[in-house]
């Protein structure tokens, strides 16, 4: 936008014709989209890394707890190994074997099996590998008789092994090397143990939500406990068992983070509309601020349009305090210019007095107050020959003579008094309370001060010759109040005077008609 100052009037006009326009409102509503988009963004962001801190805590908490899970298993098979520790340490077995008594064998094994927890079978064996008694009264069955036949022969085993050939007497072996007081080995103490007593480890250990699977070195399940949901994420940890070629597994649910994200997500939401009315209320309230501030603004523009004069309030908002002084400048501009403008138009250019225009404005000023008992009188003064001023002396010269009538004129009048020049060589005074018999002294002192100042300058002091030619009229009658009136009388003594010879004074005589002669 530009502003113009031309004659005095204020003219906008866009500097662009096709202009964008755009509503600080609707800016700010969409300003508030990007800043709900901003923060639905960051929720999403602050959903995905809790998910991802969850997921973490859930892995660490599983493995945690697996290791624990192996740690029972581990120290349960460490019990059994120590029981049967004990049992081959018996003397009794080591003379059954250094005996190699079968009968004895047999009775010392089953006596045995009655004190043993979860036992299944329970045997001596010699070096060869050859149970001492019936395995089958013994309670072993075929796939033990084979494996501690391959443990003498001393083929790698995974221990322990697990048996399952009757489902119901399902188990797990443990042997123990029987030695006599030296050390030297004398056979092998066989136990087998029921699976049952893993399976109620497991199950009692097993936490809700979770699954878990005793696993044998060829990847056979020994035992399992518990189920997890399918409807869930899943969480899958394995750990071998300290002490054993076993594994366990862990299956897992994880946690339930569903209410975290509703609450978390819940609450960024409501922080997020907080957030987008808040800023959009400041920013309704900033533009209507600024829009109060563009109106007052506006209504000074129109003041100066009107050409009435301003008055500035001090602005509440610091950042548009400096458009007031400018537009306080621009009026003072303006009033300053239109001043200039008017004294311009009623001012003569060469003299510097009055002019015409103001001339009638004051004579009729003066015949109003005339009207009310001021005593007003009319003279007009036109120089005598001036025509041969200028065309004896040149222009310049001429100018100067009326520039020093002037001087004079202005010397020689009272301030309540007006001298103007009408034009060419002709002047005009409208005189204020003055008295009849003084005009006269009057005319001759101005003639007098006219001629001093033409031979006091050095332009004119060659042509001293000017005389002046003065026409008065009083504004005493009624007919004489009328400003067109009292000019022509004052024009017509001018005229006399002329007539008479010039360098005179006429004043006006015209009876009023009812006036005794
Ligand atoms: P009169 O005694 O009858 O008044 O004779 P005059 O020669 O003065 O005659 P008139 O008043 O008619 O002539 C006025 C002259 O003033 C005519 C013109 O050349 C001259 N004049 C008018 N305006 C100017 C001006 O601004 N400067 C100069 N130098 N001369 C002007
Ligand atoms: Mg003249």
């Amino acid at each position: 936008m530009r502003c113009h100052l031309l004659n005095g009037e204020l003219y906008f006009y866009q500097y662009f014709s096709v202009m964008k326009k755009i509503s600080l409102i609707a800016l700010a509503y969409k300003r508030a989209g990007l800043v709900l988009a901003v923060m639905i963004l960051s929720l999403g962001i602050n959903l995905w890394v809790i998910n991802q801190h969850i997921h973490q805590i859930n892995i660490a908490q599983g493995q945690r707890a697996l290791n624990q899970y192996a740690q029972n298993i581990s120290q349960q098979l460490q019990f059994y190994r120590s029981v049967i520790k004990q049992l081959a340490r018996q003397n009794e077995a080591q003379n059954i074997l250094t005996m190699n008594d079968v009968t004895a064998a047999q009775e010392w094994a089953q006596r045995q099996q009655h004190y043993l927890p979860h036992n299944i079978g329970l045997a001596l064996a010699g070096l060869d590998g050859q149970v001492l008694g019936i395995p089958v009264e013994l309670r072993l069955g075929p796939s033990c008789v084979a494996d501690l036949h391959k443990k003498n022969l001393h083929q790698s085993l995974t221990e322990p092994l697990v048996h399952r050939d009757n489902p119901r007497l399902a188990h797990f072996d443990l042997t123990e090397p029987v030695t006599d007081s030296l050390g030297q080995e004398m056979g092998t103490l066989f136990v087998s143990f029921s699976l049952d007593s893993l399976q109620a480890a497991l199950t009692h250990s097993v936490l809700p939500q979770e699954t878990l699977i005793l696993l044998d070195g060829s990847g056979r399940v020994i035992a399992q406990a518990g189920a997890t949901s399918s409807d869930t994420e899943i969480l899958r940890h394995e750990i071998g068992v300290p002490m054993s070629a076993w594994r366990l597994e862990l299956i897992h649910a994880e946690d339930n983070t569903v209410p975290v994200y509703l609450a978390l997500g819940g609450a960024n939401l409501a922080t997020s509309a907080l957030v987008i009315v808040v800023f959009v209320t400041i920013t309704i309230a900033m533009v209507r601020l600024f829009m109060s501030e563009l109106d007052r603004v506006k209504s000074l523009l129109d003041e100066i349009h009107a050409g009435a004069s301003i008055t500035m309030t001090e602005s509440p908002i610091k950042e548009t305090e400096k458009i007031l002084p400018v537009i306080q400048a621009i009026a003072q501009n303006i009033q300053d210019k239109q001043t200039k403008l008017v004294e311009l138009s009623l001012t003569d250019e060469l003299t510097q007095l009055p002019n015409r225009r103001r001339f009638n404005m004051e004579l009729e000023r003066a015949c109003n107050l005339s009207q009310r008992g001021v005593e007003v009188a009319l003279l007009l003064i036109d120089i005598d020959r001036f025509k041969q001023v200028n065309d004896s002396a040149g222009h310049a010269v001429g100018d100067r003579v009326l520039q020093l009538l002037a001087a004079c004129l202005r010397h020689d009048t009272r301030k309540t008094d007006l001298a103007a020049r009408l034009g060419g060589d002709e002047f005009a005074v409208v005189v204020t309370n003055m008295r009849k018999d003084h005009l006269s002294a009057w005319a001759q002192r101005l003639t007098a001060d006219f001629q001093a100042a033409l031979k006091g300058d050095s332009l004119t002091a060659a042509n001293p010759s000017c005389t002046l030619s003065i026409g008065a009229a009083f504004a005493e009658c009624a007919a004489t109040r009328d400003p067109a009136e009292l000019f022509r009388r004052a024009d017509q003594a001018l005229y006399r005077a002329k007539e008479r010879g010039r360098n005179c004074l006429e004043v006006d005589q015209t009876k009023e008609p009812g006036t005794p002669n």
